[in-house]
């Protein structure tokens, strides 16, 4: 018997229409003989509306409750789908994280899955219940309630079809699957029928929100068989699996498009041993990661040090960064938050080069300056002025011959 983690996301519940309709998805799998357990968003729009709600009570929600309020928008969505399977005449059962056995560390928002124990899911499914889980959450070892970060309820789900070895977690979302490109931000995107772990967690973490980044991370740990794919049609979505041969004849798979980081630069730090480890270590000790760091070398014993952050991240680190400046005698700050960091992933880019050398001269022919530049093996990335954000990703989506044949 085949057991299928289902995941929707918060366009696939936005109202009770729409959490009918996933009833009737979830119905049509278990009638086939499947063992089911749904993990569900809250409704879309809904997390946001619960963080507006907080920054109403209080200029600085404590972290703790908040987690606690943001937990409910999946607990509603959870009680709602197990309400209407069980009106239709099938056996359901809802769980929040914490009895679905999420057991997490205690950083409120963003917290990690320590341990899971999926007992409770398991005795459901075999005693011919759907399992209807609340995703986005767990507890800590205190029992208080924590969140998995924006977009966690792909953790949820994958975690879950780790923990019970699932056939397959399927990823229901607004879109056919995982795209060559944001589908929203260019028309010409192709869907990708499959896709190595490899490349979708670099996609993922520069941007490509299709996927949550950790969920990314745990699937391709545990080679969970993900499958991306639409709520509102029957089609074959995106494989999510181990790399094969073949994928490395594909140069250039996708483009992503990050807007969430900012840049601070500090001016003229002493160039000495230890500048970057106190910079770096005080920024980590507030929890904040860090992504470019670039440093140049002046003539002068000084440097300029620029690295990026997240924009939530942005106003502790620049408070962090002015510190340590006044610290060790640095100059001035600067920051820029009107950035975008538009990058190019491949397995291809192993074994060709010219990759780089390409990004940069269609960047040129835009006249789009780039400001950073970074490298791994499988992806080039650079930060550019954010209202170039879009020209930049369809130009590089062209010049890498990744447009749909029209
Ligand atoms: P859900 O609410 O179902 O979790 P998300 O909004 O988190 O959905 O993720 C789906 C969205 O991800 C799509 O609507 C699309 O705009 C965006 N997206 C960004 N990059 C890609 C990509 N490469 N392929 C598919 N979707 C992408
Ligand atoms: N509801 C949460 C969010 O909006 C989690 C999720 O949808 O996965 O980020
Ligand atoms: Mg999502």
């Amino acid at each position: 018997m085949t057991l299928r983690v289902q995941k929707y996301g918060g366009t696939s519940v936005a109202d009770i229409g729409h959490i009918k309709n996933v009833a009737y998805r979830v119905q049509k799998a278990f009638d086939q003989g499947d063992k089911i357990i749904v993990v569900l968003s809250a409704m879309s729009g809904v997390t946001d509306h619960l963080i507006s709600l907080a920054e109403q009570a209080s200029d600085s929600p404590d972290k703790r409750e908040l987690d606690l309020l943001l937990a409910t928008g999946e607990q509603t969505t959870a009680a709602l789908l197990s309400m209407i399977l069980k009106s239709r005449g099938y056996k359901a059962k809802s769980f929040l994280g914490f009895q679905a056995g999420i057991l997490t560390d205690k950083i409120s928002g963003k917290a990690r899955i320590r341990d899971i124990d999926c007992k409770n899911l398991k005795q459901a499914v075999e005693t011919g219940s759907i399992a209807v889980v609340a995703g986005f959450q767990g507890a800590d070892e205190d029992g208080s309630i924590t969140t998995l970060g924006r977009g966690g309820s792909d953790t949820s789900a994958v975690a879950i079809a780790s923990s019970l070895k699932a056939d397959v977690c399927e990823i229901f979302t607004d879109v056919d699957g995982v795209y060559t490109t944001d589908p929203r931000i260019c028309s010409s995107a192709r869907k990708i029928d499959r896709i190595s772990y490899e490349e979708m967690l670099e996609m993922a973490i520069l941007g490509a929100k299709v996927l949550q980044i950790r969920s990314v991370e745990f699937a391709k740990k545990y080679s969970v068989p993900v499958h991306v794919r639409s709520s509102f049609n029957e089609e074959e979505g995106t494989m999510v699996v181990n790399e094969t041969k073949d994928m490395e004849s594909v140069i250039v798979s996708g483009i992503t498009c990050d807007m969430n980081e900012a840049r601070i630069t500090l001016k003229r730090v002493p160039d000495q041993p230890g500048v970057s480890a106190k910079l770096f270590t005080s920024l980590a000790r507030a929890e904040i990661g860090v992504d470019m760091i670039i440093q140049n070398t002046r003539s002068d014993n000084a440097t300029d040090l620029t690295f990026t952050v997240t924009q939530d991240d942005f106003e502790l680190a620049r408070e962090i960064s002015q510190k340590v400046a006044k610290e060790m005698d640095a100059g001035e700050i600067l920051t820029a938050r009107e950035i975008a960091k538009v990058s190019v992933i491949g397995l291809g880019m192993k074994s060709h080069s010219g990759v780089a050398a390409t990004m940069f001269q269609a960047l040129a022919d835009e006249n789009i300056n780039i400001r950073l530049i970074s490298t791994s093996e499988i992806r080039i990335s650079c930060v550019i002025l954010a209202k170039y954000a879009e020209l930049a990703v369809r130009t590089l989506h062209s010049a890498f011959n990744l447009d749909q044949k029209k």
